[in-house]
């Protein structure tokens, strides 16, 4: 399926000189919906993830449903402050300044395999704190999993020696 058509340019947001890909066509369209689940489900399934890990908010409308596709369970991961329990945190570069994502510090265990997802795969810092969440608490990315990748920013690099998939690649 051809997911281009559902994934639209907007000139000048956030911020004047960004184009923004907006992905919430693709959530508006059942069939291109389904697609996108059933591949990343299939992804997991095949590669035996145990959990699907994804970040607020865009993050969690697919992240949500691949894991109950997949039979896989879904582990949140939030900005600061969000989550009720004690949380392992990590620090990530924005273009200007740093943020941070939260997780429930008892989430993950040792061994666990998880799938990474995000809508959108950019510079990759994103992903790359995700991916240190996982690993800090010696569980697995079995890979990430992202609809659209910006390949000009060169986020895969970040995110050496994990598995990449995109589905749509902007060069
Ligand atoms: P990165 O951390 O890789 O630089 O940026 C990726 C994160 O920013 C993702 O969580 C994604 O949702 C968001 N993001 C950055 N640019 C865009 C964009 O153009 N469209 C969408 N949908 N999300 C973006």
């Amino acid at each position: 399926m051809d997911l281009r058509r559902y994934i639209a340019d907007i000139p000048d947001f956030p911020r004047p000189g960004i184009v923004f890909k907006d992905i919430t066509p693709l959530f508006l369209d059942r069939a291109a919906l389904r697609y996108v689940v059933d591949r990343f489900a299939q992804l997991a399934r095949e590669l035996r993830a145990d959990f699907v890990l994804a970040a607020e908010a865009r993050g969690f409308v697919l992240g949500g449903a691949i894991a109950a596709a997949a039979d896989a369970g879904f582990v949140l991961a939030r900005k600061p402050g969000k989550l009720p329990r004690e949380t392992e945190s990590v620090e990530y570069q924005l273009e200007y300044g740093v943020d941070a994502l939260e997780m429930h510090a008892d989430a993950l265990a040792g061994g666990a395999r998880v799938l990474v997802h995000d809508d959108l795969l950019a510079t990759g810092g994103t992903a790359s704190a995700l991916c240190e969440l996982v690993e800090r608490k010696g569980a697995e990315v079995v890979a990430c999993a992202f609809v659209i990748e910006l390949a000009f920013l060169g986020g895969r690099a970040r995110l050496a020696g994990r598995r990449v998939e995109s589905l749509v690649v902007f060069d």
